[in-house]
């Protein structure tokens, strides 16, 4: 027999937290309703059952630690204890609470949430950085206006189901690991429903539901970026049996900017100026979000640069504080100069002369001294 820690998937002094929370994984997993007729499936989900059965409760728990299989099976172990049989039921029906149905399944008869929709939103630089109001059109189940959502031809009512009398479920007796029970699902006649509808609302053909494009009004708060989801309650698929609606979730994509490249709420980009303003500084136009403002340069100031300007970033997404706005600077040499230009450049290097060879020879004689001649 195997060790109920190793069956579990937890080591040994695991909390009742973990164990629960492997119980539940590996319920799910193997659980018959899930795997119909494979034998493996139901011989694992008894061993889990076994196992959590045990570790579940403290004082079997340690004298399972003390006494191994021994110390359990003596006082009847799970097959013959059916006192955690609610216990472990109460936790699978958990698992499967909710939006889950697999149509031949136990499940009861009752509310169904809607679906989720994903909904893809491209957004221009400028309006994640600022925000920005969009309608959009969702093409998405609704109910319908006819019938109100009810299936039934106006002026016509529903019956009661006669295979299940208004109950919408069935009983019959079912075989498990655990023994044979009764075991209780969805009426296959009325749907779960109790009714029946005689004359179908023919606008929607008895489903109660319309597709329709439906156009929804979003704030998308300033500073969103690539890969933000943005969700909307209640504007998802429309519920059964009335079930809340599903959410709609709108996934945002930013498209790139020309100048500006964002990284987390900072701003970066390279902007080109002369070398005569890098060399004697100048006030230079700079591109920021909030549109072009004036910066001065200091003289000297050398090619590849950064300069920082604080709080001149994106806005966070959660209303509190900016990134920063990083620009570098790139010094042009002109390409082509005029006669005059060229003279007054050579007047420059003349001029310069002295500590400008004094600077390249310092430069050569390291060179030299690194490559030792
Ligand atoms: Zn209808
Ligand atoms: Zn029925």
């Amino acid at each position: 027999m195997r060790d109920y820690y190793e069956i579990l998937n937890v080591s040994k002094d695991a909390s009742q937290d973990e164990i629960k929370s492997s119980f539940r994984t590996l319920a799910k997993k193997y659980h018959p309703d899930l795997n119909p007729d494979n034998k493996e499936a139901e011989q694992k989900f008894k061993e889990i059952n076994e196992a959590y059965e045990v570790l579940s409760n403290p004082d079997k728990r340690r004298k399972y630690d003390t006494f191994g299989h021994a110390g359990v099976n003596g006082q009847g172990g799970y097959s013959q204890d059916f006192g955690g049989f609610g216990d472990i039921f109460d936790d699978i029906f958990d698992i499967f609470g909710g939006g889950f149905s697999s149509g031949s399944s136990s499940r009861r008869r009752g509310p169904v949430r809607g679906s989720d929709l994903r909904y893809d939103l491209d957004l221009d630089f400028m309006e994640a950085v600022f925000g920005v109001e969009k309608e959009i059109q969702v093409r998405k189940s609704e109910n319908c206006e006819t019938c109100h959502g009810t299936g039934v031809k106006p002026g016509s009512s529903k019956i009661t189901c006669k295979k299940c009398n208004g109950s919408g479920e069935v009983r019959y007796a079912q075989q498990s690991p655990f023994g044979q029970f009764v075991r209780v699902a969805t009426c296959d006649e009325c749907g779960g429903t109790g009714e029946i509808i005689k004359d179908k609302c023919s606008v929607c053909s008895g489903t109660g539901k319309e597709i329709k494009n439906k156009k929804i009004k979003i704030k998308v708060p300033a500073g969103v970026d690539t890969g933000s989801i943005i969700s909307i309650r209640g504007e998802g698929e429309v519920g059964e049996k009335g079930g809340p609606p599903g959410d709609l979730f709108i996934y945002i994509r930013v498209r790139e900017h020309e100048i500006f490249k964002r990284k987390g709420n900072d701003i970066y980009y390279t902007i080109p100026i002369s070398f005569t303003d890098a060399a004697l500084g100048a006030e230079i136009d700079i591109p920021t979000l909030d549109g072009i403002i004036n910066y001065t340069i200091p003289e000297g100031t050398q090619t590849g640069t950064q300069f920082r300007l604080k709080n001149k970033g994106v806005p966070n997404v959660r209303g509190v504080g900016k990134g920063d706005l990083f620009f570098k600077v790139e010094v042009d040499v002109p390409k082509k100069l005029t006669n005059k230009q060229r003279e007054l450049l050579k007047e420059f290097a003349k001029e310069n002369g002295e500590s400008h060879k004094q600077s390249k020879k310092g430069f050569f004689d390291k060179m030299k001294d690194a490559f030792g001649n």
